[in-house]
């Protein structure tokens, strides 16, 4: 059994806002980007930093994605790690940051 799905709490906020923003997808037909290149969305797995060029490209079909806003959003509240929403983690953590000082 995968522990991690073992202590993923099913009643939580985080599970139901990604079931929502699950939903939102399916609602476009599926097709959003980061479905046809996973790797380049999670640049720092596996303690690698990943391609440059990818991560750019990577944000760069977030922008043509019809859900980049609630996927941003998502990511900001729930503190998600690669790329999402057309930002990495800590571009997200900078703008979470700047929100909070106004
Ligand atoms: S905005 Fe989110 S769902 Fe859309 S391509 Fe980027 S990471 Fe994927």
């Amino acid at each position: 059994m995968n522990t991690q799905q073992a202590d993923f709490d099913f009643s939580s906020e985080e599970f139901k806002d990604w079931v929502e923003l699950l939903t939102m997808i399916e609602e476009t037909g599926g097709q959003v980007p980061c479905t046809n290149y996973p790797d380049a969305y999670f640049p720092d797995k596996d303690g690698m930093d990943g391609n440059a060029y990818e991560v750019a490209l990577a944000k760069q079909m977030c922008q043509e994605c019809p859900v980049v806003r609630d996927c941003l959003l998502f990511a900001m509240k729930h503190r998600q790690a690669g790329i999402w929403g057309g930002m990495a983690e800590r571009e997200r953590d900078r703008f979470r940051m700047r929100m909070q000082v106004r």
